[in-house]
């Protein structure tokens, strides 16, 4: 008989645990060895920033296992604080302190899997050793203490998914919090018109937002803006982003890319085929097949999974990650996949887009809500870059679907034909991802023409709302007249033979409306997502990436 499989894992959280759980169901003879620096292995790290405002009470419920539960389930060697600090490929060691004892050991492996996890981005400004981090354990009894403790004025800088999630539960515990982000728009993610949406909503709920600017000092009580301003901080917390931790693969000299992270095959595989990594440190491809930095939890345990199958013989691929993404923000959701707007022209490409905003289900049953939906495809192919939603219930539902569908190698047009699930509480017969499908045949095939939110300043078209005259009075774009749908037929005299540009409150009536006009000779095009995406983009603090060159 072989001797037994030895495997070292570096990491005992999403990836990690996933790829020891996995081996151990393969292989009951393998020797699997666990090193966690941290006192804790496989708890929810996702969870953290909901303890703080007790959505999640127990901070306990955040633990998923212990060494000795997953010994007596798994027969896995856990080993917590203890620290790799070098792997010596030709000697197949690693070397790790047990911080416990400050004895230093090496250990013998076959196979290595790292799944190191990401290191927060300190910015090299004074004072930062005053804010709280929030990755850990012992990081949430830290800042959960001080938010008992201390006065009422939270700073958190940075609003990435993360930031905003702990302002959310700041806010909800009671505090006065203030977000502060160096870019111009909360969530980058997201394109600015929709971000727009989610920067409202904390504000409804009393979340100071500051944009486009960033800190140049915290202090034990304060944090000083770039901008001179200085904020009350009874507490700060740091949440401006994380890099991959690849220090351990570095000085093993495997191969990282040129902004940092392990370089992998499609099996996981390192440079080293004896070495893995998984997970935040591993880099993966994005949609459109591009070497990308991915910090979700999704990619570590789908990779901490196939990384074990392989590593037994079986034959496996991972196909990439589009970077789907979900957060709350109080009554919202945000969501996204695949690439934005933002990010594709950065590739200099100039793709199509789409606006909606359907209500979650069918109107006639009661507690409909909005979503708002963005669609990035490219014009001539229909082939999906990405899509961001916004809104209520079925926000998620949607950017799943949508997700499904990026990965599936769906085109635009595709989304039309997906047969999916309907009845009046739950969607409406042309689901709010048929539609998008719908328009984008329109605009594909050129049915219809359409301008975007940042596109109306610069036309020197006739601007035509098509709404009724309240819906007009409550708010409409500057200089634009005001002909209802139902009136156009007998008003079209009045336009005098202009080029148009017809909008409506969310796009709908518009495109009818532009498709009557056309029928009648005139030269109209329709305003994508109607006033509602223009509106959003007027608040969005920030220029469109179609108009920066
Ligand atoms: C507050 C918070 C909220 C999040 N929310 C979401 C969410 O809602 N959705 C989502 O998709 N993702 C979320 N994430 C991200 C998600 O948690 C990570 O993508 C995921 O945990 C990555 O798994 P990993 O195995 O690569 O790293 P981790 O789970 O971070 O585990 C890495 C572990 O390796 C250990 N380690 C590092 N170096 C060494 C060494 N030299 N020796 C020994 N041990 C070492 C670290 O101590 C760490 O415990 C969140 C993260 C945080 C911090």
């Amino acid at each position: 008989m072989n001797a037994p499989l030895r495997v070292i894992i570096i990491g005992g959280v999403a990836g990690g645990m996933s790829a020891a759980a996995r081996l151990r169901r393969l292989n009951e003879r393998a020797h699997i060895t666990v090193l966690e620096r941290g006192e804790h292995v496989s708890f929810a790290n996702c969870g953290l920033p909901y303890h703080l405002s007790d959505a999640i009470p127990d901070r306990d419920r955040l633990l998923l296992h212990t060494p000795d539960s997953l010994h007596r389930r798994f027969r896995i060697d856990v080993r917590t604080r203890h620290e790799v600090t070098a792997i010596d490929r030709q000697a197949h060691t690693v070397t790790v302190t047990d911080h416990r004892s400050a004895d230093v050991l090496t250990l013998p492996y076959d196979k290595l899997i790292l799944s190191p996890g990401a290191a927060p981005v300190i910015p090299p400004l004074p004072g930062t050793h005053h804010a709280f981090p929030l990755r850990t354990v012992p990081d949430l009894e830290r800042l959960k203490a001080a938010a008992t403790d201390r006065g009422p004025h939270a700073v958190v800088i940075g609003a990435g998914f993360i930031g905003i999630e702990v302002a959310e539960n700041l806010r909800e515990a009671g505090k006065q919090v203030t977000v502060v982000e160096a870019a111009p728009q909360v969530l980058p993610p997201l394109d600015p018109e929709l971000a727009a949406l989610i920067q409202h909503e904390l504000q409804r709920h009393g979340v100071t937002v500051i944009t486009g600017v960033g800190f140049t000092e915290i202090t034990e009580r304060s944090v000083t803006l770039a901008d001179g301003r200085t904020l009350p901080a009874d507490l700060t917390v740091l949440a401006v982003g994380v890099r991959p931790e690849d220090s351990l693969a570095r000085q093993a000299g495997l191969e990282t890319g040129e902004r940092g992270g392990i370089l992998v095959n499609e099996q996981l595989q390192t440079s080293d085929p004896d070495i893995y990594a998984v997970g935040d440190a591993a880099l993966v491809r994005d949609a459109l097949g591009h070497t990308s930095f991915v910090p979700l939890a999704w990619g570590a345990n789908r990779q901490g999974r196939l990384a074990a199958d392989h590593l037994t013989g079986r034959d496996v691929r991972f196909g990439g990650h589009p970077a789907t993404a979900i957060a709350k923000v109080f009554g919202l959701t945000a969501a996204s996949t695949g690439l934005n707007e933002k990010q594709v022209r950065a590739l200099g490409l100039t793709p199509a887009v789409i606006h909606t905003h359907p209500g979650s289900h069918a109107g006639y049953y009661p507690g409909a809500e909005p979503l708002h939906l963005k669609l990035v495809f490219d014009p001539g192919t229909g082939r999906l870059y990405g899509a961001q939603a916004v809104g209520g219930q079925g926000t998620d539902k949607r950017i799943d679907v949508l997700a499904t569908a990026l990965h599936a190698g769906l085109t635009a047009e595709d989304l039309a034909d997906l047969p999916l699930a309907y009845a009046p509480p739950y969607s409406s017969a042309k689901d709010p991802v048929n539609l998008l499908g719908y328009v984008a045949q329109n605009v594909m095939d050129g049915t219809t023409r359409t301008l975007q939110w940042h596109e109306v300043a610069g036309t020197d078209r006739l601007v035509l709302d098509v709404r009724d005259p309240g819906e007009h009075a409550r708010g409409a774009i500057p200089g634009a007249v005001n002909i209802p749908l139902n009136d156009l037929r007998a008003r079209q005299a009045e336009l005098h033979g202009r080029s148009v540009l017809v909008y409506c409150q969310v796009g709908q009536r518009g495109h009818t409306a532009t498709r009557l006009l056309t029928e009648l000779g005139v030269d109209a095009v329709n305003l994508d997502g109607g006033y509602l995406t223009w509106q959003a983009g007027q608040t969005a603090s920030v220029r469109h990436p179609a108009l920066q060159a």
